[in-house]
């Protein structure tokens, strides 16, 4: 059964009487090249733990499955469930959890793994519901999940964010928070007609390559966050004037911490790079 094909994807629908939920995010990928770039640029090796962020009918996770040792996948969705059952069913490696990935401790389920067999690497992969993108990315992220790579399809849109760098429109916050914590590189652009139902954005495909070590040195993480927010808040406010939406802030202060980071007070967040940030985050924090 060739799980990608319109009509395997719509006679399992018929078959289990299943609705597609729009509000889930529920967009099935039908392009094997496109699986294939997903699984290849994941770089799954034969002892590698595969986390997948929601399977749908496991078109993705078949094809994980024929090269990970093991394979973990978080579905909220309990009707897909009988389907998972069958297309993934025969795969003793496989498992499918029923839960709500933005409520899942990630790193136990890879410690429980780790726990009971040898594993080399940990990749986590999907075909990610859109409407929560960025808070999946995020909490992984935040969490310090314990994994070597994140290689996930999402809109164009928040991909070309992620990867943005100063002086682009699409440069924001997002830009800054996730290349602190991954090197990012591009995979694939993906137009809209190869889903069931077709999605109104196109896609992209995101490696996210988490670093061993952090790119810059931050005397306080949390500052450092606090600054990009500031920073982004109100674009078109200049340095001096967005930096006083830090708590504890004043614009006395906001002077000094720019002119010890070297960063003119007229200059907008928008055009500051990663290094910037965390000297201007680290004056800051030396002055509150
Ligand atoms: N991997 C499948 C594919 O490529 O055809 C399905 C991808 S579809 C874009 C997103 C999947 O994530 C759906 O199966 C949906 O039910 C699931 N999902 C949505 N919200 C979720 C959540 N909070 N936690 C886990 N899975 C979720």
């Amino acid at each position: 059964m060739k799980l990608y094909q319109p009509s395997t994807v719509n006679e399992l629908r018929n078959r289990y009487g299943f609705k597609i939920t729009k509000s889930l995010g529920q967009n099935f990928l039908t392009d094997k090249h496109i699986i294939d770039q997903i699984i290849d640029s994941a770089d799954i090796q034969p002892d590698d733990l595969v986390i997948e962020i929601g399977p749908g009918l496991g078109v993705i996770t078949y094809e994980a499955a024929q090269k990970a040792k093991r394979v973990i996948a978080i579905e909220i969705d309990k009707n897909l469930l009988p389907i998972l059952h069958e297309t993934l069913g025969e795969l003793e490696h496989v498992t499918v959890l029923n839960q709500d990935i933005l409520k899942s401790d990630v790193n136990e389920i890879i410690t429980a793994v780790k726990e009971q067999e040898h594993i080399g690497g940990v990749k986590i992969i999907g075909n990610l519901p859109y409407y929560i993108t960025t808070p999946i990315v995020m909490k992984l992220l935040e969490e310090g999940v314990d994994a070597d790579s994140i290689t996930v399809m999402m809109q164009k849109e928040v991909a070309e964010r992620i990867q943005s760098s100063p002086g682009k429109k699409t440069y924001g916050a997002i830009s800054v928070a996730v290349q602190y914590y991954c090197q990012v590189e591009m995979v694939a652009k993906v137009p809209r007609d190869v889903f069931i139902p077709q999605p109104n954005v196109d896609s992209a495909v995101l490696r996210l390559l988490l670093r061993k070590e952090k790119p810059v040195e931050l005397l306080d993480e949390a500052m450092f966050f606090a600054c990009i927010r500031a920073g982004f808040g109100q674009r078109r406010k200049t340095l001096l004037n967005s930096l006083t939406g830090v708590k504890g802030m004043t614009k006395g202060l906001a002077e000094e911490a720019l002119s010890e980071a070297k960063i003119e007070p007229t200059r907008r967040g928008e055009t500051l790079d990663l290094e910037e940030f965390a000297a201007l985050s680290n004056a800051v924090t030396r002055r509150l």
